[in-house]
């Protein structure tokens, strides 16, 4: 019997508040990553960013990192 865990996904948070990510990417959940602080360590790796907007803190994705 093979057992799979259930995995996180890091979604981005779109380039500002009112705007949706043009492509709803995620950060998918990675042979050795089962929790949110592991995926978004993965995800650095491929150039997302977690910044503070607005009090709190959102995931950004490489296109939404590198746009103004
Ligand atoms: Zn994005």
């Amino acid at each position: 019997m093979t057992a799979y865990p259930i995995g996180v996904e890091v979604s981005c948070d779109g380039p500002a508040e009112q705007t949706a990510c043009p492509d709803s990417a995620a950060v998918s959940t990675r042979f050795a990553s089962r929790t949110a602080r592991q995926v978004r360590a993965d995800g650095r790796s491929d150039g997302w960013a977690r910044r503070r907007r607005a009090g709190r803190l959102v995931d950004l994705c490489p296109h939404c990192a590198t746009t103004p």
